[in-house]
């Protein structure tokens, strides 16, 4: 018999910023089944649905750094910068990243508008 415990102890990883919400298979930095990757921070991982290849993974999201509320990786959610932050911290201790960053977060506030002069 196999265990069939696929929809109990599925986990579930929901980003708190915009409505993702998708089962993922590990949260570390060493992912399973990889030879030699170590990923920069904690994350979320799901392994790639999409590949035959069993090394391949998908980063979904990882914990902000500061008030550690589950992120995804997307644009709009948050950023990694030495560690992960969340938009809602970005733009609370905006002052506090080097202007190279807060020029890239302008620039992706913007991009929906044109004429940049
Ligand atoms: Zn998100
Ligand atoms: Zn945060």
């Amino acid at each position: 018999m196999e265990p069939t415990t696929d929809e109990v102890s599925q986990n579930m990883f929901n980003c708190q910023l915009c409505s993702l919400s998708t089962p993922f298979t590990y949260y570390g930095q060493k992912p399973p089944n990889t030879r030699a990757i170590v990923l920069l921070e904690e994350c979320f991982v799901t392994k790639d649905p999409f590949s035959p290849d069993r090394e391949r993974f998908l980063i979904l999201g990882s914990n902000c750094s500061v008030c550690h509320i589950p992120v995804c990786v997307g644009a709009g959610c948050s950023i990694f910068y030495t560690k992960r932050f969340c938009m809602q911290c970005v733009n609370k201790h905006m002052d506090q990243f080097p202007s190279q960053i807060q020029d890239e977060l302008a620039k992706k506030k913007r991009s929906s508008k044109k004429g940049v002069s």
